[in-house]
């Protein structure tokens, strides 16, 4: 499903990743975990095609077609989802608006009748349902004034409505509390773990794998993967720290 070789990429010239190779296969959830400054945000972004990501060398297939040649908007509506850390506010735009326009776009791109009103009211409330987010929050303005919480759970509701093929998602698990993260873990899985989808799940704690049960892990250190194991690998690296298992 994604395929990524040699990949090397910078920021303002300087170089960040530096040589990652890494293959989600369909129905896998990877694990990337790794020391602040390694670059997994870095990977995320370039993925998303951000501007000013440049990458260098190396190359990037989803689903079999190249992915650094499609624009970001190609991207998503080729199946692929990036969660962020630090989820943007739309003042003026409630969440409804915004997801419906997301949706429609995507299957506009790729040749689908657009959702009416009322089937898109009802799958929102499907998977508001699903993230225990009260569709009045889905009815204000994207973001604003949301908790930390209360953002995951949109951006989640949000990753339900588009339905992608590859989530990536960069320390989801972040600011949640221990019932926001169950919620959160339950809804990733109850969305993205399927035969046909993959799952990148970025994180510096292993307390998220507790829902999310990776198949893989992979510790990514300046630049490039240095380890590679299972569901064990993360216990032991919150137990025993980077320096110790991957240095
Ligand atoms: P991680 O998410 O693993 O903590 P990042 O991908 O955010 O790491 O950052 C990787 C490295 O890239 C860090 O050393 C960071 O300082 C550097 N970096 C990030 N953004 C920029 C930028 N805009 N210009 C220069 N360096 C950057
Ligand atoms: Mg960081
Ligand atoms: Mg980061």
């Amino acid at each position: 499903m994604l395929k990524i070789e040699n990949l090397h990429a910078e920021i303002d010239g300087t170089q960040i990743l530096n040589g990652l190779t890494l293959e989600v296969g369909a129905g896998e959830v990877h694990a990337i975990m790794g020391p602040n400054g390694a670059g997994k945000s870095t990977l995320a972004y370039v993925l998303g095609g951000r501007p000013g990501y440049e990458v260098t060398a190396g190359s990037v297939t989803f689903k079999g077609q190249d992915l650094l040649e499609l624009e970001p908007h190609e991207r998503a509506a080729a199946g692929m989802f990036l969660g962020f850390q630090y989820p943007v506010e739309i003042p003026g735009v409630s969440n409804v608006q915004f997801l419906r326009e997301a949706l429609n776009s995507q299957r506009k791109a790729r040749g689908e009748e657009p959702l009416t009103g009322g089937e898109f009211l009802k799958l929102a409330k499907d998977k508001a349902g699903l993230l225990k987010l009260d569709m009045d929050m889905l009815k204000r303005h994207v973001n604003v004034g949301f908790s930390g919480g209360e953002k995951k759970r949109a951006e989640m509701v949000q990753m339900g409505i588009l339905d992608p093929v590859l989530a990536v998602l960069d320390e989801t698990d972040s600011g949640l509390d221990i019932d926001a993260l169950r919620v959160v873990g339950e809804g990733i899985n109850a969305i993205m773990r399927a035969p046909d989808k993959g799952v990148l799940l970025i994180t510096h704690y292993q307390r998220l794998l507790d829902y999310v049960k990776p198949d893989y892990v992979h510790v990514l250190s300046k630049g490039r993967i240095v380890k590679t194991g299972d569901a064990d690998l993360a216990k032991r690296l919150e137990a025993e720290g980077y320096e110790a298992v991957a240095a």
